[in-house]
């Protein structure tokens, strides 16, 4: 029987059981297409690192025996759609059966499985083997719950799956570390040299730009930042764990203007694309910390485990719960446009000159700046989610669906009226100053709330809380927060209600 085999561009997975045996029946089959890279404006160093990963993948197939076809995005036979591609192959390979890994998408699913019911040959679908949890999992955990907190979910897969547990209980006496991971970053900690890979990307580069695609965002084409293969995967990961673990729970929540990367992994892509799986990367960490437990503390490491096995296990959870409708929710009616300075950077504001900025040159900003600097102004500002989702979705490197969407319709922009956040995650300039060097340099004022020079989170901020009153009084965490704002004078408030107009009218000037 002559089988065909899908590998999706994220789906790069050489320690996927397919690949245990070779088999000459069967044929492994990637296509760079434009309906990957047209369905969003990509940042120029996604499409970069997804064509490189996948043409790397492809080569380590063909050396260990697989019978491997790959369309280069110019190849004359290329139909750029995936099915009509894959139809391509069946028909001329002579296929009798299709199989395929589930994607992580929900438009990739749709398709696939219309595409499989048309066939008149057999198909059959796999897991990836890459999470922990299984799609559906999430779901019957929360089943006829009314909240879907992250927490809960988060012990139960500790003691699931043993992870900083004893007897049933959290190692350390806490689930939860989460209260130390708040220090600002002064200086203070020393912070290594990112990791190079040194790899020179112009041959991709000149594919891309003959093929015509549209991108966004910087890259230097002799220096790409990312891991294109699970060898130089897993050396960014022995060297997160080497030099960075030591500090990153403590400085998770920093920014700083001279630092990008503080303490963070940048392992997300090389996850996201399964060049390395998630138990791979927490068992690192488990055996360094094993191997150093005098030297690294436990707060640093359980900060790490939370956000892989917590929260990305749960998001994509959440996704796979709430799809399709989720992709429209809108709860607090945000109907604005996002400023013309997410695509460009230009604006006077420091922090997010800095976050947009480190965005478009490298497609990364860390959580922190994605949620309090980037995704807080929108929200302050008011704009309608989908243009928020599409600029997530296409300027960073890591960014897949399943997991964007989540983060931004639900974590940053509460548009699913909180069934991922307990409450809005909106701030005036006092967190971000709080959290980063961002305020001392920037022409605005972090103490004042509507004057000339005011910092304009202020002002956004309170007018916010004063437009979305009637949706988010009532939540319990939000009270303290309108207590403040309705001992306001009405002096004040109309005060800065005109000047949150201004703002919002003409926010290319600010
Ligand atoms: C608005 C918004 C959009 C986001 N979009 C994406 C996205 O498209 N793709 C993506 O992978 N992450 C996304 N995140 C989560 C997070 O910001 C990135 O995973 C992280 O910044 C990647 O950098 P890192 O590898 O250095 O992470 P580290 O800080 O070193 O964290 C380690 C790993 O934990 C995981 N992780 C941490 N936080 C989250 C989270 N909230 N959800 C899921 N996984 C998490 C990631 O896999 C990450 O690589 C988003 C967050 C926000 C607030
Ligand atoms: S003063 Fe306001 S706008 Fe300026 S960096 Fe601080 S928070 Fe950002």
């Amino acid at each position: 029987m002559r089988k065909l085999r899908l590998i999706l561009g994220d789906q790069l997975n050489s320690k996927h059981s397919w690949f245990a045996e070779t088999d000459d029946n069967i044929i492994y089959c990637l296509f760079e297409t434009r309906q990957e890279t047209d369905y969003v404006t990509h940042h120029i160093q996604k499409v970069v690192g997804y064509f490189a990963a996948m043409r790397n993948f492809a080569l380590e197939l063909e050396k260990a025996n697989h019978n491997v076809i790959y369309f280069n995005i110019n190849d004359a036979q290329n139909t750029q759609s995936l099915v009509d591609n894959l139809t391509l192959l069946i028909r001329e390979n002579a296929i009798d059966k299709f199989e395929y890994l589930s994607p992580d998408e929900y438009r990739l699913e749709a398709q696939l499985k219309n595409f499989s019911s048309d066939l008149s040959i057999e198909t059959k679908v796999f897991s990836t083997e890459h999470f922990y949890t299984e799609r559906e999992e999430l779901g019957i955990f929360f089943k006829g719950k009314k909240q879907f907190l992250m927490e809960h979910f988060y012990r139960n897969m500790r003691k699931k799956h043993q992870i900083l547990v004893i007897d049933n209980q959290p190692e350390g006496g806490k689930w939860n570390f989460d209260a130390s991971n708040r220090k600002k970053w002064k200086g203070d900690a020393l912070i290594p040299q990112e990791i190079s890979f040194d790899i020179n990307v112009t041959d991709i580069m000149d594919d891309i730009e003959k093929a015509g695609i549209k991108t966004i965002g910087n890259i230097n084409l002799k220096y790409f930042e990312y891991p294109i293969s699970r060898s130089q995967a897993l050396i960014q990961l022995a060297y997160f764990c080497e030099h960075l673990l030591v500090h990153f729970g403590d400085y998770q929540d920093a920014m700083h203007t001279d630092k990008i990367y503080l303490f963070h992994s940048r392992i997300s892509f090389a996850m996201n694309t399964k060049m390395v799986s998630p138990k791979e990367v927490i068992d690192t960490v488990l055996e360094t910390y094993r191997t150093q437990e005098d030297a690294i503390d436990i707060s640093q490491v359980e900060g790490f485990i939370r956000q892989i096995l917590g929260w990305r296990e749960y998001m994509r959870g959440m996704y796979w719960m709430l799809m399709p409708t989720y992709k429209k929710e809108n709860f607090l009616e945000n109907n604005n446009k996002l400023p013309d300075f997410f695509w460009t950077g230009k604006t006077k504001m420091n922090c997010l000159k800095n976050a947009i900025n480190n965005s478009l040159d490298n497609g990364y900003a860390h959580h922190i700046q994605r949620l309090m600097i980037t995704g807080n102004f929108a929200l302050l500002t008011q704009v309608h989610p989908d243009e928020i989702d599409a600029w997530y979705l296409g300027i960073y490197v890591d960014a897949i669906e399943w997991v964007q969407l989540p983060n931004t319709r639900g974590m940053s922009q509460f548009a699913d009226g909180g069934k991922i956040a307990t409450k809005p995650y909106v701030s005036s300039g006092s967190y971000i100053s709080k959290m980063s060097n961002y305020c001392d340099d920037c022409v605005y004022k972090k103490a004042q709330k509507f004057e000339k020079d005011a910092c304009p989170f202020n002002t956004l901020y309170w007018n916010f809380l004063d437009e979305k009153q009637e949706k988010l009084s009532s939540n319990f965490r939000m009270k303290m927060m309108y207590s403040v704002l309705n001992k306001m004078t009405s002096e004040d408030r109309s005060k800065i209600k005109e000047k949150a107009n201004h703002i919002i009218e003409n926010l290319d000037e600010y």
